[in-house]
């Protein structure tokens, strides 16, 4: 797809240096946007920015949004992706994931609103928790439990659904939520944890390592590549309409865990027994 490079104006990405951050900065500054990357570099890498670094639009401001943002920051649109995704990662230090999702939301929506910057948050299917409707639309207020060790995340991640929406009406702040779905793709952590780097990492292991596959594989998930994602939050956040509800954002066609396992040997020619 061609992108038209004539936006102008400054976006702050947070998490900017992260698997989506960094395609979503790249996107941006193709666009033509001045880029401003905040980052803590806990789960995101310098790496992630290696072509960006060259661009003189692009600038990184390694910080953590729990902390009061710099002063003096102006910015006409707001991406917030700073939160680790995957289970490991986010179980790490489940204080500090709540507190990235709920105050270090917070302080962007202050800056929203200071700035009167459109802001878009990156939330998650994990506000469905442990769904008991399939597939889960919009309407469907979930079903999440609260002290489990998934909540810092994904009680987390709806708590920040509700300060996006609390700072539209008390305020007037134009929000956009997306709720991802898994979207896979280069540059994901080989240590994500999560299915498709799993199956990619040991099917290219040297001498191929057996494919973990959990209970009878017959469980399915839908993968999204992660341009397409970008593509997605990027038309979102360009809709001039006010949306007064959170978008789900993701491929709508579901695959089996076995299925996935096959697509993957298959690709790699890899010879690894499924487990
Ligand atoms: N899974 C698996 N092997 C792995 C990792 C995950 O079989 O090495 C399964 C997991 O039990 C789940 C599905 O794949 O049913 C997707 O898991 P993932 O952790 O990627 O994300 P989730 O959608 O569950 O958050």
């Amino acid at each position: 797809m061609t992108i038209p490079a004539n936006s102008s104006g400054t976006a702050l990405v947070a998490g900017g240096a992260g698997f989506l951050g960094s395609y979503l900065c790249e996107r941006l500054i193709a666009e033509g946007w001045r880029v401003i990357c905040v980052d803590n570099l806990h789960t995101g890498t310098l790496e992630n920015l290696d072509d960006l670094s060259r661009e003189s639009r692009f600038s990184l401001i390694e910080a953590d949004i729990t902390k009061p943002l710099p002063d003096r920051l102006h910015v006409d649109r707001i991406y917030n992706l700073a939160c680790p995704v995957s289970p490991p990662h986010y179980q790490a230090d489940p204080v500090h994931t709540l507190l990235t999702n709920v105050p270090g939301m917070r302080n962007l929506l202050e800056l929203a609103r200071t700035s009167e910057a459109r802001i878009l948050q990156t939330s998650t299917s994990e506000v469905y928790g442990d769904p008991a409707q399939h597939p889960q639309t919009e309407a469907y207020w979930g079903n999440v439990n609260p002290t489990g060790v998934r909540a810092c995340y994904d009680e987390g991640k709806r708590a920040a659904e509700t300060l996006c929406f609390d700072y539209k009406r008390r305020h007037g702040v134009s929000v956009r939520v997306a709720r991802v779905f898994n979207t896979y793709g280069p540059r994901m952590r080989p240590d994500d944890g999560r299915i498709v780097s799993n199956l990619v990492v040991q099917a290219m292991a040297i001498c191929g390592k057996p494919l973990t596959i959990y209970g009878s594989g017959e469980q399915t998930r839908s993968f999204c590549y992660v341009t397409d994602l970008i593509e997605g939050l990027s038309r979102l956040i360009a809709l001039d309409q006010e949306i007064d509800m959170p978008v789900n954002l993701g491929n709508p066609e579901e695959f089996s865990i076995n299925e996935l396992a096959a697509l993957v040997s298959a690709m790699t020619g890899s010879t690894s027994e499924v487990n």
